[in-house]
Protein backbone atom coordinates (compact mmCIF):
# COMPACT_ATOMS: atom_id res chain seq x y z
CA UNK A 1 0.00 0.00 0.00
CA UNK A 2 0.99 3.31 -0.72
CA UNK A 3 1.99 5.58 2.41
CA UNK A 4 -0.67 7.08 4.27
CA UNK A 5 0.35 9.91 6.15
CA UNK A 6 -0.40 12.75 8.03
CA UNK A 7 -0.48 16.02 6.29
CA UNK A 8 1.81 17.56 7.89
CA UNK A 9 5.02 15.10 7.50
CA UNK A 10 5.40 15.68 4.22
CA UNK A 11 6.17 18.64 1.63
CA UNK A 12 4.22 17.59 -1.22
CA UNK A 13 1.05 19.48 -2.29
CA UNK A 14 -2.22 18.43 -0.95
CA UNK A 15 -5.38 17.66 -3.14
CA UNK A 16 -7.95 19.70 -2.19
CA UNK A 17 -11.79 19.41 -1.68
CA UNK A 18 -14.45 21.41 -3.71
CA UNK A 19 -17.12 22.74 -1.45
CA UNK A 20 -19.28 25.66 -2.13
CA UNK A 21 -17.41 26.89 -5.01
CA UNK A 22 -14.53 26.97 -3.01
CA UNK A 23 -10.71 24.61 -2.48
CA UNK A 24 -10.61 23.82 0.20
CA UNK A 25 -7.81 21.59 2.26
CA UNK A 26 -9.06 18.57 4.21
CA UNK A 27 -9.66 18.29 7.82
CA UNK A 28 -8.84 14.31 7.48
CA UNK A 29 -7.18 12.30 9.60
CA UNK A 30 -5.62 9.30 7.07
CA UNK A 31 -4.14 10.77 3.57
CA UNK A 32 -2.95 8.65 0.94
CA UNK A 33 -0.05 9.10 -1.61
CA UNK A 34 -0.81 9.96 -5.25
CA UNK A 35 2.65 7.81 -7.47
CA UNK A 36 4.11 8.35 -10.29
CA UNK A 37 3.51 5.20 -12.00
CA UNK A 38 6.22 5.39 -14.26
CA UNK A 39 8.70 6.69 -11.33
CA UNK A 40 7.22 6.05 -8.21
CA UNK A 41 7.62 10.05 -7.63
CA UNK A 42 4.91 10.93 -4.88
CA UNK A 43 3.21 13.46 -6.82
CA UNK A 44 0.51 15.04 -4.21
CA UNK A 45 -1.44 13.40 -1.41
CA UNK A 46 -5.08 13.01 -1.34
CA UNK A 47 -7.31 12.96 1.95
CA UNK A 48 -9.23 10.31 2.97
CA UNK A 49 -12.30 12.07 3.89
CA UNK A 50 -14.47 11.27 6.58
CA UNK A 51 -18.82 11.38 6.68
CA UNK A 52 -18.55 14.83 7.89
CA UNK A 53 -16.63 16.15 5.06
CA UNK A 54 -19.28 14.07 3.10
CA UNK A 55 -22.04 16.31 4.44
CA UNK A 56 -20.73 19.22 3.80
CA UNK A 57 -20.14 18.38 0.29
CA UNK A 58 -23.58 17.27 0.34
CA UNK A 59 -25.08 20.47 2.04
CA UNK A 60 -23.30 22.51 0.19
CA UNK A 61 -25.31 20.66 -2.78
CA UNK A 62 -28.63 20.78 -1.55
CA UNK A 63 -28.37 24.68 -0.52
CA UNK A 64 -26.87 25.04 -4.55
CA UNK A 65 -30.40 23.06 -5.59
CA UNK A 66 -32.78 25.88 -4.34
CA UNK A 67 -31.81 28.25 -7.19
CA UNK A 68 -30.23 26.15 -9.65
CA UNK A 69 -33.02 23.96 -10.70
CA UNK A 70 -34.75 27.07 -12.05
CA UNK A 71 -31.84 28.05 -14.23
CA UNK A 72 -33.00 28.78 -17.25
CA UNK A 73 -31.97 26.06 -19.99
CA UNK A 74 -30.25 28.33 -21.86
CA UNK A 75 -27.84 29.06 -18.85
CA UNK A 76 -26.94 25.76 -18.08
CA UNK A 77 -25.90 25.14 -22.22
CA UNK A 78 -23.90 28.27 -22.46
CA UNK A 79 -22.22 27.03 -19.33
CA UNK A 80 -21.71 23.37 -20.77
CA UNK A 81 -20.49 25.16 -24.30
CA UNK A 82 -17.80 27.56 -22.22
CA UNK A 83 -16.71 24.70 -20.15
CA UNK A 84 -16.00 22.34 -23.45
CA UNK A 85 -13.92 25.51 -24.95
CA UNK A 86 -12.00 25.54 -21.54
CA UNK A 87 -11.14 22.24 -22.03
CA UNK A 88 -9.59 22.17 -25.72
CA UNK A 89 -7.40 25.20 -24.55
CA UNK A 90 -6.20 23.01 -21.76
CA UNK A 91 -6.05 19.70 -23.41
CA UNK A 92 -2.11 19.56 -23.00
CA UNK A 93 -1.60 20.85 -19.61
CA UNK A 94 -5.07 17.78 -18.59
CA UNK A 95 -3.03 15.18 -20.57
CA UNK A 96 0.31 15.91 -18.78
CA UNK A 97 -1.25 15.61 -15.45
CA UNK A 98 -3.38 12.32 -16.34
CA UNK A 99 -0.23 10.68 -17.80
CA UNK A 100 1.88 11.64 -14.44
CA UNK A 101 -0.76 10.18 -12.31
CA UNK A 102 -2.09 7.54 -14.22
CA UNK A 103 0.52 6.33 -16.55
CA UNK A 104 -1.13 5.87 -20.18
CA UNK A 105 0.55 7.78 -22.89
CA UNK A 106 -0.03 11.20 -23.92
CA UNK A 107 -1.96 10.48 -27.25
CA UNK A 108 -4.04 7.95 -25.08
CA UNK A 109 -4.52 10.31 -22.23
CA UNK A 110 -5.75 13.26 -25.16
CA UNK A 111 -8.34 10.37 -25.95
CA UNK A 112 -9.36 10.04 -22.39
CA UNK A 113 -9.90 13.74 -22.22
CA UNK A 114 -11.81 13.63 -25.63
CA UNK A 115 -14.58 11.02 -24.88
CA UNK A 116 -15.30 13.17 -22.19
CA UNK A 117 -15.06 16.44 -24.09
CA UNK A 118 -17.63 15.01 -26.37
CA UNK A 119 -19.98 14.30 -23.71
CA UNK A 120 -19.85 18.20 -22.59
CA UNK A 121 -20.30 18.49 -26.11
CA UNK A 122 -23.26 17.02 -26.14
CA UNK A 123 -24.80 18.22 -22.64
CA UNK A 124 -24.90 21.75 -24.68
CA UNK A 125 -28.12 20.32 -26.89
CA UNK A 126 -30.17 19.93 -23.36
CA UNK A 127 -32.94 22.13 -24.58
CA UNK A 128 -34.01 19.51 -26.87
CA UNK A 129 -32.43 16.10 -24.98
CA UNK A 130 -35.37 17.25 -22.27
CA UNK A 131 -38.17 18.17 -24.19
CA UNK A 132 -41.24 16.96 -22.52
CA UNK A 133 -44.51 15.55 -24.70
CA UNK A 134 -47.95 16.53 -25.05
CA UNK A 135 -51.15 15.55 -25.95
CA UNK A 136 -54.43 17.51 -26.62
CA UNK A 137 -57.79 16.77 -25.49
CA UNK A 138 -57.14 13.12 -23.97
CA UNK A 139 -60.86 14.05 -22.80
CA UNK A 140 -63.08 16.88 -23.45
CA UNK A 141 -61.45 19.98 -22.90
CA UNK A 142 -58.47 17.77 -21.12
CA UNK A 143 -54.51 18.14 -21.76
CA UNK A 144 -51.68 16.00 -21.02
CA UNK A 145 -48.73 16.54 -20.70
CA UNK A 146 -44.92 15.30 -19.47
CA UNK A 147 -42.25 17.56 -17.92
CA UNK A 148 -38.92 16.35 -16.85
CA UNK A 149 -37.26 18.07 -13.64
CA UNK A 150 -34.27 17.28 -11.86
CA UNK A 151 -33.76 15.32 -9.01
CA UNK A 152 -31.84 17.44 -6.55
CA UNK A 153 -28.39 16.32 -4.75
CA UNK A 154 -26.52 13.58 -6.90
CA UNK A 155 -23.50 12.03 -7.32
CA UNK A 156 -20.87 10.18 -8.82
CA UNK A 157 -17.75 7.67 -7.58
CA UNK A 158 -15.21 6.87 -10.47
CA UNK A 159 -12.50 4.67 -11.14
CA UNK A 160 -8.31 4.93 -12.03
CA UNK A 161 -8.68 4.20 -15.26
CA UNK A 162 -10.61 7.21 -16.98
CA UNK A 163 -9.93 10.29 -14.76
CA UNK A 164 -11.12 12.30 -17.21
CA UNK A 165 -13.29 10.57 -18.94
CA UNK A 166 -15.48 9.21 -16.48
CA UNK A 167 -15.87 12.36 -14.30
CA UNK A 168 -17.24 13.88 -17.49
CA UNK A 169 -19.82 10.68 -18.43
CA UNK A 170 -21.49 11.93 -15.17
CA UNK A 171 -21.38 15.53 -13.86
CA UNK A 172 -22.06 17.89 -16.24
CA UNK A 173 -24.75 15.68 -17.59
CA UNK A 174 -26.02 15.66 -13.70
CA UNK A 175 -25.88 19.94 -14.07
CA UNK A 176 -27.18 20.39 -17.06
CA UNK A 177 -29.98 18.88 -16.04
CA UNK A 178 -30.56 21.08 -13.00
CA UNK A 179 -29.03 18.44 -10.69
CA UNK A 180 -26.55 19.78 -8.50
CA UNK A 181 -23.15 17.20 -7.98
CA UNK A 182 -20.62 15.51 -5.18
CA UNK A 183 -18.24 13.79 -7.29
CA UNK A 184 -15.86 11.37 -5.49
CA UNK A 185 -12.69 10.82 -8.08
CA UNK A 186 -10.42 7.65 -7.56
CA UNK A 187 -7.91 8.32 -4.83
CA UNK A 188 -5.19 6.76 -6.90
CA UNK A 189 -6.04 9.65 -9.65
CA UNK A 190 -7.50 12.60 -8.62
CA UNK A 191 -5.44 15.86 -9.66
CA UNK A 192 -7.03 15.61 -13.74
CA UNK A 193 -10.66 14.92 -12.11
CA UNK A 194 -9.51 18.34 -10.01
CA UNK A 195 -8.57 20.33 -12.98
CA UNK A 196 -11.46 20.15 -14.71
CA UNK A 197 -13.35 20.94 -11.34
CA UNK A 198 -11.12 24.42 -11.95
CA UNK A 199 -12.15 24.39 -15.35
CA UNK A 200 -16.03 23.65 -14.29
CA UNK A 201 -15.80 27.01 -11.72
CA UNK A 202 -14.10 28.96 -14.70
CA UNK A 203 -16.96 28.17 -17.11
CA UNK A 204 -19.15 29.35 -14.92
CA UNK A 205 -20.61 26.55 -12.97
CA UNK A 206 -22.26 28.19 -9.51
CA UNK A 207 -20.86 27.65 -5.78
CA UNK A 208 -22.40 24.63 -4.69
CA UNK A 209 -23.57 22.91 -8.08
CA UNK A 210 -19.95 20.90 -8.50
CA UNK A 211 -18.44 19.95 -5.01
CA UNK A 212 -15.71 17.25 -4.84
CA UNK A 213 -14.81 14.78 -1.88
CA UNK A 214 -12.32 12.17 -1.57
CA UNK A 215 -11.26 9.20 -0.43
CA UNK A 216 -11.91 5.17 -0.55
CA UNK A 217 -15.06 3.22 1.60
CA UNK A 218 -15.60 5.39 4.13
CA UNK A 219 -16.54 8.78 2.03
CA UNK A 220 -18.17 6.27 -0.39
CA UNK A 221 -20.61 5.02 2.25
CA UNK A 222 -21.42 8.26 3.80
CA UNK A 223 -22.54 9.10 0.17
CA UNK A 224 -24.81 6.09 -0.47
CA UNK A 225 -26.41 6.33 2.59
CA UNK A 226 -26.76 10.06 2.89
CA UNK A 227 -30.54 11.08 3.35
CA UNK A 228 -30.22 14.43 0.75
CA UNK A 229 -28.41 12.48 -2.11
CA UNK A 230 -30.98 11.06 -4.50
CA UNK A 231 -29.16 9.53 -6.94
CA UNK A 232 -26.25 7.63 -6.98
CA UNK A 233 -23.53 6.99 -10.58
CA UNK A 234 -20.89 4.92 -10.26
CA UNK A 235 -18.04 3.16 -12.73
CA UNK A 236 -15.31 0.48 -11.06
CA UNK A 237 -14.98 -3.12 -10.22
CA UNK A 238 -17.79 -5.73 -9.54
CA UNK A 239 -17.55 -6.22 -5.97
CA UNK A 240 -17.51 -2.36 -5.25
CA UNK A 241 -20.22 -1.85 -7.98
CA UNK A 242 -22.45 -4.67 -6.52
CA UNK A 243 -21.99 -2.63 -3.11
CA UNK A 244 -22.48 1.03 -3.94
CA UNK A 245 -25.87 -0.66 -5.81
CA UNK A 246 -27.00 -2.60 -3.00
CA UNK A 247 -26.38 0.36 -0.12
CA UNK A 248 -27.62 3.11 -2.41
CA UNK A 249 -31.21 1.04 -3.41
CA UNK A 250 -31.38 0.17 -0.18
CA UNK A 251 -31.18 3.48 1.08
CA UNK A 252 -34.12 4.88 -1.56
CA UNK A 253 -31.51 6.19 -4.43
CA UNK A 254 -31.87 5.98 -7.63
CA UNK A 255 -28.87 4.18 -9.18
CA UNK A 256 -26.39 3.00 -11.42
CA UNK A 257 -23.10 1.38 -11.75
CA UNK A 258 -20.97 0.22 -14.83
CA UNK A 259 -18.43 -2.66 -13.62
CA UNK A 260 -16.22 -5.12 -14.75
CA UNK A 261 -15.86 -6.80 -17.57
CA UNK A 262 -13.92 -9.65 -20.26
CA UNK A 263 -15.03 -8.32 -23.39
CA UNK A 264 -14.60 -11.35 -26.38
CA UNK A 265 -13.00 -10.44 -30.08
CA UNK A 266 -14.41 -13.41 -32.20
CA UNK A 267 -11.81 -13.73 -35.30
CA UNK A 268 -13.32 -15.51 -38.10
CA UNK A 269 -11.35 -17.19 -40.80
CA UNK A 270 -12.80 -14.83 -43.29
CA UNK A 271 -11.48 -11.69 -41.54
CA UNK A 272 -9.58 -9.43 -43.21
CA UNK A 273 -6.12 -10.65 -41.43
CA UNK A 274 -3.61 -7.88 -41.25
CA UNK A 275 -6.59 -4.69 -40.23
CA UNK A 276 -7.99 -7.34 -37.38
CA UNK A 277 -4.97 -8.44 -35.96
CA UNK A 278 -3.83 -4.67 -35.83
CA UNK A 279 -7.11 -4.11 -34.14
CA UNK A 280 -6.69 -6.81 -31.82
CA UNK A 281 -3.06 -6.35 -30.79
CA UNK A 282 -4.34 -2.49 -30.05
CA UNK A 283 -7.53 -3.11 -27.96
CA UNK A 284 -5.82 -5.35 -26.14
CA UNK A 285 -2.81 -4.10 -24.94
CA UNK A 286 -3.61 -0.10 -25.05
CA UNK A 287 -3.83 1.65 -21.98
CA UNK A 288 -1.26 -1.46 -20.76
CA UNK A 289 -5.06 -3.33 -20.81
CA UNK A 290 -6.58 -1.10 -18.13
CA UNK A 291 -9.92 -0.37 -19.77
CA UNK A 292 -12.84 -1.66 -18.95
CA UNK A 293 -13.74 -1.93 -22.90
CA UNK A 294 -10.46 -3.73 -23.46
CA UNK A 295 -10.25 -6.97 -25.81
CA UNK A 296 -9.01 -9.90 -23.10
CA UNK A 297 -10.40 -12.38 -24.59
CA UNK A 298 -9.67 -13.74 -28.06
CA UNK A 299 -11.76 -16.17 -29.70
CA UNK A 300 -10.17 -17.74 -32.93
CA UNK A 301 -12.46 -19.25 -35.14
CA UNK A 302 -11.40 -23.01 -37.05
CA UNK A 303 -8.67 -21.57 -39.23
CA UNK A 304 -7.95 -18.11 -37.74
CA UNK A 305 -6.12 -20.49 -35.39
CA UNK A 306 -3.17 -20.54 -37.31
CA UNK A 307 -2.35 -16.45 -36.91
CA UNK A 308 -1.53 -16.94 -32.94
CA UNK A 309 1.91 -16.26 -34.14
CA UNK A 310 1.18 -13.39 -36.16
CA UNK A 311 -0.56 -11.93 -32.66
CA UNK A 312 2.69 -12.72 -30.98
CA UNK A 313 4.86 -10.76 -33.52
CA UNK A 314 2.79 -7.94 -33.55
CA UNK A 315 2.24 -7.79 -29.82
CA UNK A 316 6.30 -8.35 -29.54
CA UNK A 317 6.25 -5.27 -31.80
CA UNK A 318 4.82 -2.62 -29.36
CA UNK A 319 7.13 -0.71 -27.47
CA UNK A 320 6.83 -0.50 -23.82
CA UNK A 321 7.77 2.48 -21.71
CA UNK A 322 6.93 5.89 -19.99
CA UNK A 323 3.67 7.50 -21.41
CA UNK A 324 5.72 10.76 -21.63
CA UNK A 325 8.30 8.77 -23.84
CA UNK A 326 7.77 9.29 -27.48
CA UNK A 327 6.23 6.40 -29.49
CA UNK A 328 5.42 4.62 -26.59
CA UNK A 329 2.64 2.10 -26.77
CA UNK A 330 2.13 0.24 -23.45
CA UNK A 331 2.79 2.35 -20.23
CA UNK A 332 3.11 1.19 -16.63
CA UNK A 333 0.22 -0.17 -14.82
CA UNK A 334 -1.30 2.23 -12.24
CA UNK A 335 0.17 0.98 -9.47
CA UNK A 336 2.90 -1.64 -7.87
CA UNK A 337 -0.25 -3.66 -6.03
CA UNK A 338 -1.81 -3.73 -9.59
CA UNK A 339 1.32 -5.13 -11.11
CA UNK A 340 2.18 -7.35 -8.51
CA UNK A 341 -1.37 -8.60 -8.91
CA UNK A 342 -1.56 -8.96 -12.76
CA UNK A 343 1.93 -11.34 -12.59
CA UNK A 344 0.24 -13.19 -9.77
CA UNK A 345 -2.57 -13.92 -12.52
CA UNK A 346 0.18 -14.84 -14.86
CA UNK A 347 2.00 -16.99 -12.83
CA UNK A 348 -1.80 -18.68 -11.96
CA UNK A 349 -1.89 -19.16 -15.78
CA UNK A 350 1.41 -21.20 -16.30
CA UNK A 351 0.85 -23.25 -13.13
CA UNK A 352 -2.80 -24.13 -14.45
CA UNK A 353 -0.86 -25.72 -17.85
CA UNK A 354 -2.25 -22.68 -20.38
CA UNK A 355 0.29 -21.88 -23.00
CA UNK A 356 2.60 -18.84 -22.38
CA UNK A 357 2.92 -18.06 -25.77
CA UNK A 358 4.34 -14.20 -24.60
CA UNK A 359 6.12 -13.22 -21.08
CA UNK A 360 5.78 -9.48 -20.60
CA UNK A 361 7.08 -10.28 -16.83
CA UNK A 362 9.95 -7.97 -16.06
CA UNK A 363 10.50 -6.19 -18.28
CA UNK A 364 13.96 -3.75 -18.58
CA UNK A 365 12.56 -0.37 -19.34
CA UNK A 366 15.94 2.51 -19.37
CA UNK A 367 15.41 5.33 -17.55
CA UNK A 368 12.35 4.08 -15.61
CA UNK A 369 14.03 1.18 -13.20
CA UNK A 370 11.10 1.32 -10.85
CA UNK A 371 7.98 2.11 -13.00
CA UNK A 372 5.30 -0.79 -12.93
CA UNK A 373 6.29 -2.25 -16.35
CA UNK A 374 4.64 -5.32 -17.74
CA UNK A 375 4.97 -5.77 -21.26
CA UNK A 376 2.14 -7.59 -23.62
CA UNK A 377 1.56 -11.20 -22.25
CA UNK A 378 -0.53 -13.86 -24.41
CA UNK A 379 -1.40 -17.00 -23.46
CA UNK A 380 -3.15 -19.54 -25.80
CA UNK A 381 -5.16 -22.95 -25.07
CA UNK A 382 -7.30 -21.23 -22.48
CA UNK A 383 -10.33 -23.02 -21.33
CA UNK A 384 -13.28 -21.39 -19.56
CA UNK A 385 -12.14 -22.74 -15.90
CA UNK A 386 -8.85 -21.38 -16.33
CA UNK A 387 -8.42 -18.22 -13.92
CA UNK A 388 -6.75 -16.31 -16.26
CA UNK A 389 -10.56 -16.70 -18.20
CA UNK A 390 -12.38 -16.47 -15.38
CA UNK A 391 -10.92 -13.26 -13.44
CA UNK A 392 -11.03 -9.47 -14.87
CA UNK A 393 -7.51 -9.62 -14.88
CA UNK A 394 -7.15 -5.21 -16.27
CA UNK A 395 -3.44 -5.62 -17.58
CA UNK A 396 -1.90 -6.14 -20.66
CA UNK A 397 -2.50 -10.08 -21.05
CA UNK A 398 -4.64 -11.51 -23.59
CA UNK A 399 -5.81 -14.89 -23.48
CA UNK A 400 -6.70 -17.10 -26.97
CA UNK A 401 -9.41 -19.55 -26.65
CA UNK A 402 -9.70 -21.65 -29.93
CA UNK A 403 -13.15 -23.10 -31.51
CA UNK A 404 -14.29 -24.26 -34.12
CA UNK A 405 -17.59 -22.28 -35.16
CA UNK A 406 -19.20 -19.04 -34.99
CA UNK A 407 -21.88 -20.72 -32.58
CA UNK A 408 -19.32 -22.12 -30.23
CA UNK A 409 -17.69 -18.42 -30.33
CA UNK A 410 -21.39 -17.30 -29.51
CA UNK A 411 -21.86 -19.70 -26.92
CA UNK A 412 -18.77 -19.45 -25.08
CA UNK A 413 -19.65 -15.53 -25.24
CA UNK A 414 -23.09 -16.04 -23.66
CA UNK A 415 -22.42 -17.94 -21.30
CA UNK A 416 -19.68 -15.58 -19.69
CA UNK A 417 -20.77 -13.74 -17.04
CA UNK A 418 -19.88 -10.19 -17.98
CA UNK A 419 -21.48 -8.30 -21.22
CA UNK A 420 -19.96 -5.12 -21.21
CA UNK A 421 -18.13 -5.08 -24.91
CA UNK A 422 -17.69 -7.85 -27.48
CA UNK A 423 -16.73 -7.74 -30.98
CA UNK A 424 -16.43 -10.06 -34.29
CA UNK A 425 -14.01 -9.78 -37.24
CA UNK A 426 -14.99 -10.86 -40.82
CA UNK A 427 -15.78 -10.05 -44.10
CA UNK A 428 -19.12 -11.25 -43.97
CA UNK A 429 -22.52 -9.62 -43.64
CA UNK A 430 -24.70 -12.26 -42.71
CA UNK A 431 -21.78 -13.82 -40.22
CA UNK A 432 -22.14 -10.41 -38.72
CA UNK A 433 -25.44 -9.90 -38.49
CA UNK A 434 -25.95 -13.15 -36.98
CA UNK A 435 -23.38 -12.43 -34.46
CA UNK A 436 -25.14 -9.41 -33.45
CA UNK A 437 -28.72 -11.02 -33.17
CA UNK A 438 -27.35 -13.41 -31.17
CA UNK A 439 -25.00 -12.42 -28.96
CA UNK A 440 -26.01 -11.40 -25.42
CA UNK A 441 -23.57 -8.49 -24.71
CA UNK A 442 -24.46 -4.40 -24.50
CA UNK A 443 -21.81 -3.27 -27.11
CA UNK A 444 -20.93 -5.15 -30.37
CA UNK A 445 -18.45 -3.70 -32.48
CA UNK A 446 -18.48 -5.30 -36.33
CA UNK A 447 -14.59 -5.25 -37.26
CA UNK A 448 -14.19 -2.41 -34.52
CA UNK A 449 -12.22 -3.36 -31.63
CA UNK A 450 -13.72 -0.97 -28.76
CA UNK A 451 -17.46 -0.58 -29.76
CA UNK A 452 -17.50 2.68 -27.01
CA UNK A 453 -21.14 4.66 -28.05
CA UNK A 454 -20.60 8.10 -29.21
CA UNK A 455 -22.74 10.46 -26.71
CA UNK A 456 -25.78 10.98 -28.39
CA UNK A 457 -26.39 7.50 -27.95
CA UNK A 458 -25.70 6.09 -24.09
CA UNK A 459 -23.06 3.42 -22.31
CA UNK A 460 -24.96 0.08 -22.90
CA UNK A 461 -22.75 -2.47 -20.95
CA UNK A 462 -25.07 -5.56 -19.70
CA UNK A 463 -25.66 -8.28 -17.82
CA UNK A 464 -23.12 -8.91 -14.73
CA UNK A 465 -21.27 -5.37 -16.19
CA UNK A 466 -23.80 -3.32 -14.98
CA UNK A 467 -26.38 -2.81 -12.48
CA UNK A 468 -29.54 -0.15 -13.30
CA UNK A 469 -31.26 0.09 -16.31
CA UNK A 470 -30.14 3.30 -17.76
CA UNK A 471 -26.30 4.08 -18.71
CA UNK A 472 -24.32 6.94 -18.51
CA UNK A 473 -24.24 10.00 -21.02
CA UNK A 474 -26.37 10.09 -23.61
CA UNK A 475 -30.24 10.08 -23.19
CA UNK A 476 -29.90 7.58 -20.77
CA UNK A 477 -27.90 9.92 -18.58
CA UNK A 478 -30.89 12.26 -19.34
CA UNK A 479 -33.68 10.18 -18.02
CA UNK A 480 -31.22 8.93 -15.01
CA UNK A 481 -30.85 12.71 -13.80
CA UNK A 482 -34.60 13.55 -14.08
CA UNK A 483 -38.19 12.53 -13.11
CA UNK A 484 -40.82 12.65 -15.18
CA UNK A 485 -43.94 14.51 -13.60
CA UNK A 486 -47.51 14.45 -15.61
CA UNK A 487 -49.85 16.81 -15.71
CA UNK A 488 -53.23 16.42 -16.88
CA UNK A 489 -55.02 19.74 -17.17
CA UNK A 490 -58.33 21.15 -17.61
CA UNK A 491 -59.45 25.13 -17.60
CA UNK A 492 -62.70 25.72 -16.75
CA UNK A 493 -64.88 28.18 -19.93
CA UNK A 494 -67.23 30.07 -17.68
CA UNK A 495 -69.49 30.22 -20.30
CA UNK A 496 -69.75 26.29 -20.48
CA UNK A 497 -72.72 24.33 -18.88
CA UNK A 498 -71.51 21.84 -15.80
CA UNK A 499 -71.94 18.25 -16.54
CA UNK A 500 -72.69 17.08 -13.49
CA UNK A 501 -70.95 15.55 -10.77
CA UNK A 502 -68.69 12.93 -12.15
CA UNK A 503 -68.18 9.75 -9.40
CA UNK A 504 -66.25 7.48 -12.21
CA UNK A 505 -62.80 7.19 -12.85
CA UNK A 506 -63.23 8.38 -16.55
CA UNK A 507 -62.10 11.60 -18.04
CA UNK A 508 -64.93 13.03 -19.89
P1 LIG B 1 -12.64 0.15 -7.83
O1 LIG B 1 -13.94 -0.54 -7.79
O2 LIG B 1 -11.52 -0.36 -7.01
O3 LIG B 1 -12.83 1.70 -7.43
C1 LIG B 1 -13.88 2.47 -7.98
C2 LIG B 1 -14.31 3.50 -6.95
O4 LIG B 1 -14.83 2.84 -5.80
C3 LIG B 1 -13.16 4.38 -6.47
O5 LIG B 1 -13.61 5.72 -6.41
C4 LIG B 1 -12.84 3.83 -5.09
O6 LIG B 1 -12.40 4.82 -4.19
C5 LIG B 1 -14.16 3.27 -4.61
N1 LIG B 1 -14.00 2.12 -3.72
C6 LIG B 1 -12.97 1.23 -3.70
N2 LIG B 1 -13.18 0.28 -2.76
C7 LIG B 1 -14.37 0.57 -2.17
C8 LIG B 1 -15.13 -0.04 -1.14
N3 LIG B 1 -14.71 -1.14 -0.53
N4 LIG B 1 -16.31 0.52 -0.80
C9 LIG B 1 -16.76 1.63 -1.42
N5 LIG B 1 -16.07 2.26 -2.39
C10 LIG B 1 -14.88 1.74 -2.79
O7 LIG B 1 -12.23 0.20 -9.40
P2 LIG B 1 -10.87 0.69 -10.02
O8 LIG B 1 -9.81 -0.32 -9.75
O9 LIG B 1 -10.62 2.11 -9.70
O10 LIG B 1 -11.25 0.66 -11.59
C11 LIG B 1 -11.13 -0.48 -12.38
C12 LIG B 1 -12.44 -1.23 -12.49
O11 LIG B 1 -13.44 -0.39 -13.03
C13 LIG B 1 -12.37 -2.42 -13.44
O12 LIG B 1 -13.11 -3.49 -12.89
C14 LIG B 1 -13.03 -1.91 -14.70
O13 LIG B 1 -13.60 -2.90 -15.53
C15 LIG B 1 -14.10 -1.03 -14.11
N6 LIG B 1 -14.54 -0.04 -15.07
C16 LIG B 1 -15.77 -0.22 -15.64
C17 LIG B 1 -16.23 0.67 -16.59
C18 LIG B 1 -17.57 0.48 -17.24
O14 LIG B 1 -18.07 1.43 -17.84
N7 LIG B 1 -18.19 -0.68 -17.16
C19 LIG B 1 -15.44 1.78 -16.96
C20 LIG B 1 -14.20 1.93 -16.33
C21 LIG B 1 -13.76 1.01 -15.40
Amino acid sequence: MSAVLKPSTASVQTVKLLINGQFVESKAAAWRDIVNPATQEVLARVPMCDAAEVDLAVQSAAEAFKTWKNAPIGQRARIMLKLQELIRRDMNKLAACLTAEQGKTLPDAEGDIFRGLEVVEHAVSIGTLSLGEMAENVATGVDTYFIRQPLGVCAGITPFNFPAMIPLWMFPMAIVTGNTFVLKPSEQDPMTTMLLAELALEAGVPPGVLNVVHGGKESVDALCTHPTVKAVSFVGSCHVGEHVYKLSSDHGKRAQCMMGAKNHAIVMPDANKEQSLNALVGAGFGAAGQRCMATSVAVLVGKANEWIPDIVEKAKSLKVNAGTESATDVGPVVSKQAKARIEGLIAKGVEEGCKLELDGRNPKINGYPNGNFIAPTIFSGVKPHHTVYKEEIFGPVLVIVSVDTLDEAIALTNANPYGNGTGIFTQSGAVARKFQNEIDVGQVGINVPIPVPVPYFSFTGSRGSKLGDLGPYGKQAVHFYTQVKTVTARWFDDAAVSGGVNTTISLK
